[in-house]
Protein backbone atom coordinates (compact mmCIF):
# COMPACT_ATOMS: atom_id res chain seq x y z
CA UNK A 1 0.00 0.00 0.00
CA UNK A 2 0.81 3.43 -0.77
CA UNK A 3 1.94 6.48 1.67
CA UNK A 4 -0.95 7.83 0.23
CA UNK A 5 -3.57 5.39 0.72
CA UNK A 6 -2.00 4.69 4.40
CA UNK A 7 -2.24 7.59 5.30
CA UNK A 8 -5.94 7.92 4.40
CA UNK A 9 -6.95 4.50 5.65
CA UNK A 10 -5.55 6.19 8.98
CA UNK A 11 -7.38 9.23 8.52
CA UNK A 12 -10.71 7.13 8.16
CA UNK A 13 -9.62 5.43 11.53
CA UNK A 14 -9.57 8.83 13.38
CA UNK A 15 -11.58 9.58 16.43
CA UNK A 16 -9.75 12.45 17.75
CA UNK A 17 -13.00 15.02 18.42
CA UNK A 18 -15.43 13.65 20.78
CA UNK A 19 -18.07 16.20 20.86
CA UNK A 20 -19.15 15.53 17.00
CA UNK A 21 -22.98 14.98 17.22
CA UNK A 22 -22.91 12.47 14.59
CA UNK A 23 -19.27 11.33 15.38
CA UNK A 24 -16.51 10.69 14.09
CA UNK A 25 -16.93 9.93 9.73
CA UNK A 26 -14.38 11.42 8.14
CA UNK A 27 -15.04 12.18 4.82
CA UNK A 28 -12.66 12.66 2.40
CA UNK A 29 -10.76 11.35 -0.76
CA UNK A 30 -7.35 11.66 -2.47
CA UNK A 31 -4.71 9.97 -4.18
CA UNK A 32 -1.23 10.84 -4.94
CA UNK A 33 -1.85 10.97 -8.61
CA UNK A 34 -4.25 13.83 -8.02
CA UNK A 35 -4.16 16.84 -10.32
CA UNK A 36 -6.34 18.94 -8.52
CA UNK A 37 -7.02 19.73 -4.84
CA UNK A 38 -10.71 20.43 -3.84
CA UNK A 39 -10.18 23.06 -0.19
CA UNK A 40 -13.39 23.14 1.40
CA UNK A 41 -15.14 23.57 4.91
CA UNK A 42 -16.97 20.32 6.69
CA UNK A 43 -19.41 17.99 5.29
CA UNK A 44 -22.56 18.74 5.79
CA UNK A 45 -25.24 16.63 7.47
CA UNK A 46 -26.41 14.95 4.11
CA UNK A 47 -22.94 13.81 3.10
CA UNK A 48 -22.14 12.52 6.10
CA UNK A 49 -25.30 10.36 5.81
CA UNK A 50 -24.12 9.55 2.06
CA UNK A 51 -20.45 9.04 3.40
CA UNK A 52 -19.59 11.14 0.22
CA UNK A 53 -18.26 14.82 -0.61
CA UNK A 54 -20.22 17.12 -1.88
CA UNK A 55 -22.69 14.42 -2.94
CA UNK A 56 -25.52 17.61 -2.21
CA UNK A 57 -26.95 20.36 -3.80
CA UNK A 58 -23.60 22.46 -3.16
CA UNK A 59 -21.75 19.48 -4.76
CA UNK A 60 -24.24 19.50 -8.26
CA UNK A 61 -23.37 23.34 -8.44
CA UNK A 62 -19.60 22.42 -7.70
CA UNK A 63 -18.96 19.83 -10.80
CA UNK A 64 -21.40 22.62 -12.85
CA UNK A 65 -19.04 24.88 -11.82
CA UNK A 66 -16.12 23.16 -13.08
CA UNK A 67 -17.39 21.60 -15.67
CA UNK A 68 -16.55 18.22 -14.60
CA UNK A 69 -19.29 14.81 -14.17
CA UNK A 70 -19.60 12.81 -11.14
CA UNK A 71 -17.35 10.05 -12.66
CA UNK A 72 -14.62 12.67 -13.15
CA UNK A 73 -15.32 14.06 -9.80
CA UNK A 74 -15.23 11.51 -7.66
CA UNK A 75 -12.21 9.82 -8.96
CA UNK A 76 -9.57 10.23 -6.83
CA UNK A 77 -6.63 10.25 -9.49
CA UNK A 78 -7.97 12.95 -10.68
CA UNK A 79 -9.54 15.33 -7.99
CA UNK A 80 -8.45 15.38 -4.34
CA UNK A 81 -11.27 16.61 -2.28
CA UNK A 82 -9.75 17.46 1.36
CA UNK A 83 -12.34 19.66 3.34
CA UNK A 84 -10.88 21.65 6.59
CA UNK A 85 -12.44 19.59 8.94
CA UNK A 86 -13.20 15.84 7.76
CA UNK A 87 -16.08 14.98 9.82
CA UNK A 88 -19.67 17.19 10.42
CA UNK A 89 -18.94 19.60 12.90
CA UNK A 90 -23.38 19.91 13.80
CA UNK A 91 -25.15 22.85 13.62
CA UNK A 92 -24.80 26.60 15.25
CA UNK A 93 -27.24 29.51 15.44
CA UNK A 94 -26.85 30.68 11.07
CA UNK A 95 -25.70 27.65 9.58
CA UNK A 96 -23.28 24.64 10.29
CA UNK A 97 -20.39 25.19 12.74
CA UNK A 98 -16.83 25.84 12.06
CA UNK A 99 -14.66 22.52 10.94
CA UNK A 100 -12.42 21.51 13.76
CA UNK A 101 -9.74 23.38 13.87
CA UNK A 102 -7.39 20.48 15.04
CA UNK A 103 -8.70 18.48 12.17
CA UNK A 104 -6.11 20.77 9.98
CA UNK A 105 -3.74 20.48 12.96
CA UNK A 106 -3.76 16.96 12.56
CA UNK A 107 -3.61 16.02 9.25
CA UNK A 108 -3.69 18.49 6.19
CA UNK A 109 0.38 18.91 5.83
CA UNK A 110 0.79 14.93 6.29
CA UNK A 111 -1.69 14.88 3.41
CA UNK A 112 -0.29 17.65 1.05
CA UNK A 113 3.23 15.92 1.36
CA UNK A 114 1.96 12.80 -0.70
CA UNK A 115 0.19 14.92 -3.33
CA UNK A 116 3.43 16.01 -5.38
CA UNK A 117 1.09 16.28 -8.48
CA UNK A 118 -1.50 18.95 -7.91
CA UNK A 119 -1.53 21.89 -10.24
CA UNK A 120 -4.46 23.65 -9.35
CA UNK A 121 -5.84 23.81 -6.06
CA UNK A 122 -9.87 25.85 -5.76
CA UNK A 123 -10.03 27.10 -2.03
CA UNK A 124 -13.97 27.34 -0.45
CA UNK A 125 -14.79 29.75 1.59
CA UNK A 126 -12.94 31.50 4.39
CA UNK A 127 -11.45 28.46 6.60
CA UNK A 128 -10.25 27.35 3.48
CA UNK A 129 -8.90 30.41 2.73
CA UNK A 130 -7.18 31.34 5.99
CA UNK A 131 -5.51 28.07 5.71
CA UNK A 132 -4.61 28.27 1.82
CA UNK A 133 -3.76 31.92 1.34
CA UNK A 134 -2.93 33.50 4.42
CA UNK A 135 -0.87 36.48 3.39
CA UNK A 136 -4.04 37.59 1.54
CA UNK A 137 -4.82 41.10 1.93
CA UNK A 138 -8.21 41.39 0.59
CA UNK A 139 -10.45 42.63 3.73
CA UNK A 140 -13.80 39.74 2.89
CA UNK A 141 -14.56 36.69 0.69
CA UNK A 142 -16.36 39.11 -2.49
CA UNK A 143 -12.61 40.89 -2.50
CA UNK A 144 -10.19 37.83 -2.26
CA UNK A 145 -12.61 35.70 -5.21
CA UNK A 146 -12.85 39.28 -7.23
CA UNK A 147 -8.98 39.27 -6.74
CA UNK A 148 -8.81 35.81 -8.51
CA UNK A 149 -6.41 36.45 -11.29
CA UNK A 150 -3.72 37.39 -9.05
CA UNK A 151 -4.25 33.99 -7.25
CA UNK A 152 -4.15 31.70 -10.63
CA UNK A 153 -1.40 33.73 -12.15
CA UNK A 154 0.97 32.17 -9.49
CA UNK A 155 3.64 29.11 -9.65
CA UNK A 156 1.44 27.12 -7.55
CA UNK A 157 -2.29 28.29 -9.13
CA UNK A 158 -4.94 28.86 -6.43
CA UNK A 159 -8.35 29.64 -6.57
CA UNK A 160 -10.46 31.33 -4.31
CA UNK A 161 -14.30 30.20 -5.04
CA UNK A 162 -17.18 31.16 -2.67
CA UNK A 163 -18.73 27.94 -1.06
CA UNK A 164 -21.81 26.87 -4.03
CA UNK A 165 -24.09 25.80 -1.43
CA UNK A 166 -27.46 27.33 -2.27
CA UNK A 167 -27.08 30.12 0.26
CA UNK A 168 -25.03 31.82 -1.90
CA UNK A 169 -27.48 32.50 -4.22
CA UNK A 170 -27.90 35.93 -3.64
CA UNK A 171 -24.05 36.43 -3.75
CA UNK A 172 -23.99 35.33 -6.76
CA UNK A 173 -26.90 37.34 -8.70
CA UNK A 174 -25.00 40.19 -6.89
CA UNK A 175 -21.58 39.30 -8.22
CA UNK A 176 -22.24 38.03 -11.99
CA UNK A 177 -18.33 38.61 -13.01
CA UNK A 178 -18.00 35.34 -11.30
CA UNK A 179 -19.97 33.36 -13.63
CA UNK A 180 -19.16 35.31 -16.41
CA UNK A 181 -15.20 35.64 -16.01
CA UNK A 182 -14.55 33.61 -13.14
CA UNK A 183 -16.15 29.93 -14.41
CA UNK A 184 -14.85 30.40 -18.08
CA UNK A 185 -11.81 30.89 -16.94
CA UNK A 186 -11.78 27.78 -14.05
CA UNK A 187 -13.39 25.48 -16.71
CA UNK A 188 -10.76 25.99 -19.46
CA UNK A 189 -7.89 25.69 -16.51
CA UNK A 190 -10.03 22.54 -15.51
CA UNK A 191 -9.82 20.73 -18.52
CA UNK A 192 -6.52 21.95 -19.65
CA UNK A 193 -5.00 20.21 -16.62
CA UNK A 194 -7.36 16.65 -16.51
CA UNK A 195 -6.66 16.34 -20.41
CA UNK A 196 -2.72 16.68 -19.89
S1 LIG B 1 -12.89 16.08 12.44
FE1 LIG B 1 -10.84 15.39 11.83
S2 LIG B 1 -9.67 15.28 13.75
FE2 LIG B 1 -11.87 15.30 14.29
S3 LIG B 1 -12.44 13.11 14.39
FE3 LIG B 1 -12.91 13.82 12.32
S4 LIG B 1 -11.04 13.26 11.15
FE4 LIG B 1 -10.48 13.24 13.33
Amino acid sequence: MGKDLQLLKEIKACTICQDLPLGPNPILQFSAKAKILVAGQAPGQITHHKDRPFDDASGDRLRQWLGVNRDTFYDPDKLAVVPMGFCYPGKGKSGDLAPKAICAQTWRKKILNVLPNIELTLVIGKYAMDWHLPERKEKNLTETVGNWQHYIEQDNPVLPLPHPSPRNNIWLKKNPWFEEELLKELQSKIAMVLEK
